[in-house]
């Protein structure tokens, strides 16, 4: 086992784990920061966003900071803690330039200003954007920051697998090192976890295959709960066959959904909004569409309707939806420019995550989490559009600060080897020399298939239940073993590990999930279709023990705006 020393571990080099690098090396330079990424670090999912970062930037025509709490409250279906919604939306106007002065390529407007569209959910055009590859140009730019400082040190494709801790205090991490295949321990005085979301428990999802909940799966392990992991959210528009993302971008730019009868039918349900009222609405939209006979039907029976983006015009699609237009002929071989997209509501959001307080901060001292992996919770039940990679830089900042401020303080102590010795057994000694008759891979297809299946945009209980019997049975099976002996570059032995992650945030979803006998946001169960505030306003919170998952429940921060019906 080898051992390292740094002051300061973040796991995970997307958007958050990037930013909260810089934010801890701009207040401390002399401290030693560790990134630990399982992929090259421009590979994180981040990379793939597309439509843009949400903020307010001119007050001077009309937009507000006030407006935009309410928006995301709303969209929220006001399950969202509202200090932590109004402390995000006063931060990001200065991320957004703080990312111009390191070098951001925002697309511009006619006079030179930093352009806005308009996105799903919001009463003014307020996604900042760089053509259609925002994520894209937000990584380029946090990586090439992060190349200044000296003190950040990448570990790039090096796989964590557990947190280390003791009496409740944060000692480090352990990984694999995936080029050796050796096992490590990383003692830090203070850690963030910033692994990004769980989209791959879902088969049609608009995510890397590596956005397993590695980071959560270790929180669970060590005692910190899931919040709200019942609230997944379906993007309206995924490409058929694969579900790689069409922006909302797409629809801002004044695309439009047909039905097979040639209708735009999103009149019938969001008047106001039509195809920019919020993912839930628009995705349950085109569901119910299908459901009663007016969507296509394709060669192999996939359902879908039509995103007609033809009237947008040549120039402005190439100008400013270049990407999705070469996704659009690559994967369905039409041009958007001539010929309309078939799409359908595809998994894409995490809006649950580990259970963090409005500083981003665990239940375990020295220890926070950001980004994705993270539910402060400024989503709630729905996120809007372009809200994410806003909520990754403000809380990667928030949470590089704080654990900068912490590890500075603090002397060291590093973790005894009890428990690091044990995590290198189970990995090495029951999975990587394990035998056993199941294939993991047919497990995680099953899992994929039974939360298809059950867990999609619409639920019922027995649905539900049916997906939990899947998860029950699928743990159950000897599929924790490794056919590749090799050390070197063991895929098969980290895919296994994100099975065995998948599984337990399978299981605290789908606990949440059976539990919540509402509608709420993006969880919309048809035995109990309205949102409950009596019995429901409340988190979810989902603990790991060996009997299963425990729930409990903590109170939603109310300020200024009391529950309401949500229209479009
Ligand atoms: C296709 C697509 C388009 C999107 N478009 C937009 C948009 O336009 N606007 C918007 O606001 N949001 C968008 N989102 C959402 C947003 O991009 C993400 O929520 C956000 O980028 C997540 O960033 P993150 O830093 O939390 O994690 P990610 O970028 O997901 O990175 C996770 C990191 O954790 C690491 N990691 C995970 N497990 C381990 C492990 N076991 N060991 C070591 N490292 C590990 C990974 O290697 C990676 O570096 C989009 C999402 C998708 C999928």
């Amino acid at each position: 086992m080898e051992r390292l020393k740094h002051d300061l571990v973040i796991v995970g080099s997307g958007i958050a784990g990037l930013r909260a690098a810089i934010e801890a090396s701009r207040l401390s330079p002399g401290l030693s920061v560790a990134i630990v990424t399982k992929t090259q670090a421009m590979r994180s999912h981040s990379v793939c966003a597309e439509g843009g970062t949400a903020a307010v930037l001119y007050p001077e025509l009309g937009d507000s900071v006030e407006s935009h709490v309410f928006d995301t409250v709303k969209g929220s279906d006001y399950l969202a803690d509202q200090d932590a919604v109004e402390k995000f939306a006063n931060m990001v106007p200065s991320e957004i330039y703080q990312l111009e002065h390191w070098g951001m390529p925002w697309s511009r407007r006619e006079d030179g200003r930093i352009a806005q569209r308009d996105f799903g959910g919001y009463s003014y055009p307020r996604a900042t954007f760089a053509e259609d590859k925002v994520g894209f140009y937000e990584m380029q730019t946090l990586y090439d920051t992060c190349t200044k400082f000296p003190n950040i040190i990448f570990y790039q494709e090096w796989f964590a697998t557990s947190i280390l801790a003791e009496q409740g205090e944060f000692r480090g991490i352990t990984a694999i090192e995936m080029k050796s295949g050796e096992f490590a321990t990383i003692a830090a005085k203070a850690g963030i976890i910033a692994s990004g979301g769980a989209g791959r428990l879902f088969s049609f999802a608009t995510y890397g295959h590596s956005s397993t909940p590695d980071g959560m799966s270790m929180a669970l392990r060590a005692g910190i709960a899931l919040k709200d992991m019942e609230f997944f959210q379906f993007h309206p528009s995924g490409l058929i066959p694969s579900g790689i993302l069409i922006t909302e971008g797409a629809r801002a730019e004044g695309g439009i959904l047909l039905n097979k009868d040639g209708e735009r039918f999103m009149k019938r349900y969001a008047p106001g909004k039509l195809e920019l009222a919020s993912r839930d609405v628009v995705s349950r939209a085109i569901i119910t569409e299908i459901e009663e006979g007016r969507g296509f039907r394709d060669g192999d029976g996939l359902e879908y309707v039509n995103l007609d983006l033809t009237q947008i015009g040549a120039q402005r699609i190439k100008e400013r939806l270049n990407g999705i237009r070469e996704i659009a002929m690559k994967f369905n071989n039409t041009d958007p420019v001539e010929k309309p997209l078939p799409v359908r509501p595809v998994c894409h959001y995490t809006m649950g995550g580990i259970d963090v307080d409005i500083d981003g901060a665990t239940r375990i001292k020295g220890l926070w989490a950001a980004g994705e992996a993270a539910c402060v919770s400024i989503n709630g039940a729905n996120r809007l559009g372009a809200n994410s990679t806003a909520e990754c830089l403000v809380w990667g900042r928030i949470t590089g600060g704080a654990a900068a401020e912490y590890a500075v303080k603090r002397s060291d102590s590093p973790p005894s080897d009890g428990q690091a010795l044990k995590e290198e057994k189970r990995i090495f000694d029951e999975i990587f020399h394990g035998k056993g008759g199941t294939n993991p891979y047919a497990v995680r297809d099953e899992l994929q298939r039974a939360m298809d299946k059950g867990a999609y945009v619409f639920r019922t209980g027995e649905g539900l239940a049916e997906a939990v019997k899947v998860v029950r049975r699928l743990k159950a099976e000897d599929y924790l073993h490794c056919d590749d002996s090799s050390r070197r570059y063991n895929t098969n032995l980290t895919n296994v590990l994100e099975v065995e992650s998948l599984l337990l945030a399978a299981e605290a979803f789908l606990a949440g999930a059976v539990a919540r006998t509402e509608s709420r946001g993006a969880h919309a169960r048809r035995d109990y279709p309205k949102r409950d505030d009596v019995n429901w306003l409340k988190h979810t919170l989902a603990y790991h023990t060996p009997e299963g998952v425990r729930l409990d429940y903590s109170p939603v921060k109310i300020t200024r705006f009391q529950p309401a019906e949500r229209h479009y």
